[in-house]
């Protein structure tokens, strides 16, 4: 694989993690500048101007809903996977992971039935887009968006706003300015009324975003042919206008095969009095390198915007983070082994700081060893158990009896005052060790927390 390969393989993995973050674009959701950041490709034309077929004959696979009316009724992202040669051959949608479809008729039927799920079967539309990755060997890696066809009238069952609603929403996808426009035009209507030219040159004046592709060169009335279109005269685009056949409702009726139907373009070209001198430079095969090479180029360029976009994104993720604390885990049982394992943590920690290897404990024995005695020795005893003072409190207690053996009441008298000296010091001890264990206790909290997320 080549850089540039595994690179537009990164920017597809972007994409599809956009639309998990609910960032896909057309909104104007918090995310949405990441998509914007990066290159795509739209489909871009009028109803039945071919779209779905030059998308399928890039693809080279019948999958896309086709018919005549509004069949696109969502944007749909198609990333195409180059894989190696003689893999097989698959599809895998974003809403359905883990799900491998090789048989493409159901893809064809799972877009229609998704589409469905959003828009009801109406003909209304949605700017929701459906993911839809395809993995095959005979694909180059690109991006493609395939939008509902721009129309000029609203038919039966659909409301008035769908003309504007449709514009609105392609418009929406073309003019940002990473965006690479595949507008289709059918030869055998005049350029002047192409949708896909009027829309393309209003939001890429320049026109540095816009491929021009011919469709329907085989419709062209006999006599006629589509070289000023094609070789810039008719209307000059900055990349060549590059012509198509595409297959026909009678080919698609008797399903001729896209191998076949490319290897007829071909032919068709090689063989053409009228174009057989671009042969080189027409088809589907050649609009597909074309394109990829410059996806290529687009994102080259774009590399260190997108980069440091996701580095301001990754630092802004970060410190919300912080803000809002690390993860903890979902289930019952993991939640239940955090908390013990914290336990844990936070126990050895607290120890430490009481038995040693962390400091703390030493105040508590500095309360016991330096505060209480000092404070007991400031006790006024000398006075409390003087001569004067005792026969004061023996005489006052015993009152006109004299005692007989012992003045007991005075005894009690003077212990129990000699006590109450003590609680005071008692107390401011019991409050200084309070006061450390407190302090150990929020400190060994903050240095669990900071060993669980080092
Ligand atoms: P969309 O509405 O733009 O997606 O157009 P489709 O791809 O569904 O094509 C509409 C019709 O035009 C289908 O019947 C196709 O078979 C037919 N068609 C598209 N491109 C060509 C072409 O290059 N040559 C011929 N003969 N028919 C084409
Ligand atoms: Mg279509």
């Amino acid at each position: 694989m080549t850089t540039m390969e595994s690179l537009i393989g990164l920017v597809n993995r972007i994409q599809r993690a956009c639309t998990v973050l609910g960032d896909y674009g057309g909104g104007d959701g918090a995310f949405s500048s990441l998509w914007e950041a990066l290159p795509s490709v739209a489909v871009v034309g009028g109803q039945s101007s071919g779209k779905s077929s030059v998308l399928e004959s890039i693809v080279g696979r019948d999958f896309l809903p086709r018919g005549s009316g509004i069949v696109t009724r969502r944007p749909l992202v198609l990333q195409l996977h180059k894989t190696e040669e003689g893999a097989p051959e698959y599809a895998e949608f974003l809403h359905l992971p883990k799900r491998r479809f090789t048989d493409f008729s159901a893809v064809r039927k799972e877009i229609q039935d998704e589409t469905d799920r959003v828009t009801g079967k109406t003909k209304q539309i949605s700017p929701i887009p459906i993911h839809l990755s395809i993995y095959s060997p005979n694909v180059v890696n690109l991006t493609l968006i395939d939008l509902p066809g721009l129309t000029k009238v609203a038919v039966e069952g659909q409301p008035e706003s769908i003309v504007q609603d449709i514009e609105t929403m392609v418009r929406s996808y073309v003019e940002k300015p990473n965006c690479i426009i595949l507008a289709i035009t059918p030869a055998n209507q005049d350029i002047a009324t192409s949708d896909a030219i009027k829309l393309a040159r209003e939001v890429d004046p320049t026109g540095d975003r816009t491929f021009g592709v011919l469709t329907k060169l085989d419709l062209m009335d006999r006599g006629t042919n589509a070289l000023d279109v094609l070789e810039g005269r008719a209307y000059r685009l900055v990349h060549p206008w590059v012509g198509i056949v595409n297959r026909s409702q009678a080919d698609i009726n008797r399903n001729v095969d896209m191998i076949v139907a490319r290897r007829k373009e071909r032919e068709y070209f090689a063989t053409s009095t009228d174009y057989g001198h671009l042969a080189s430079k027409m088809g589907s095969e050649y609009l597909a390198k074309l394109l990829s090479k410059h996806l290529e180029s687009v994102i080259r360029a774009r590399i260190p915007s997108i980069t440091s976009l996701i580095n301001k994104s990754i630092d802004e993720l970060e410190s919300e983070l912080d803000h809002l604390g690390r993860p903890i885990a979902v289930d019952a049982g993991a939640q239940l082994y955090m908390i013990l394992e914290l336990c844990r943590a936070f126990d050895k920690i607290f120890k430490e700081h009481l038995d040693g290897g962390r400091p703390g404990g030493d105040r508590i024995y500095g309360v016991f060893d330096n505060q209480l005695p000092a404070a007991l020795r400031k006790l006024p005893f000398d006075r409390h158990l003087s001569v004067q003072n005792v026969r004061k409190v023996v005489s006052e207690a015993d009152g006109y009896q004299p005692h007989l053996i012992a003045p007991e009441q005075g005894y009690r008298r003077l212990i129990e005052g000699s006590l109450n000296y003590f609680r005071g010091p008692s107390e401011a001890s019991v409050d200084a060790v309070h006061f450390v264990l407190k302090e150990l206790v929020r400190k060994s909290i903050a240095e669990t927390q900071y060993t669980f997320m080092a």
